[in-house]
């Protein structure tokens, strides 16, 4: 019985709150890597987090999206879906890094599938460090950008 308290307790225990953002529709695309990354990003969107007291919201589409959020190491294959993604999205729209991998490649260096990270490939609005970040230093990364990138709140 006390086993069974201890499950459900745990399980019902309330959301935890990040800070509050502001408006914003985030599209991810995962770009290769290990994973860890864009597992920190899908908790996020989960139960353990309460994610709509941020004002963040998930998005299926680029095209409804403010924030391209970026996971792994930019593959040669993924290049031109990234691509793809960027030019679909509405302005202003803003490109985020999140993880080594996505900055600078992290342990992946550069070879005949893998470009590397998007520093310098590309203009970012932000980079969140991390190996992985944690979901409340995406949210935290995520908080300058309303101030810094022009994003309004469109979502
Ligand atoms: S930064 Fe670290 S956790 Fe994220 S994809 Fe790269 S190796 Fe994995």
């Amino acid at each position: 019985m006390a086993l069974l308290r201890a499950i459900l307790t745990r399980g019902f225990r309330p959301a935890i709150r990040l800070p509050s953002v502001g408006p914003m529709a985030v599209f991810h695309v995962d770009t290769g890597g290990c994973e860890g990354c864009a597992m920190e990003v899908a908790a996020l969107d989960g139960a353990a987090y309460a994610l709509s007291a941020t004002g963040l919201r998930f998005v299926t589409t680029p095209r409804l999206a403010d924030v391209l959020l970026v996971t792994g190491p930019l593959t040669r294959a993924m290049a031109p879906v990234l691509e793809t993604a960027w030019h679909a999205m509405p302005d202003p729209r803003a490109l985020v890094a999140v993880g080594a991998c996505a900055i600078d490649g992290g342990p992946f260096g550069e070879n005949y599938a893998v470009l590397g990270g998007l520093e310098g490939r590309a203009p970012l609005d932000a980079s969140i460090p991390g190996c992985p970040p944690s979901p409340a230093s995406i949210v935290a990364g995520l908080a300058g950008l309303l101030g810094v990138s022009g994003l309004s709140s469109s979502a």
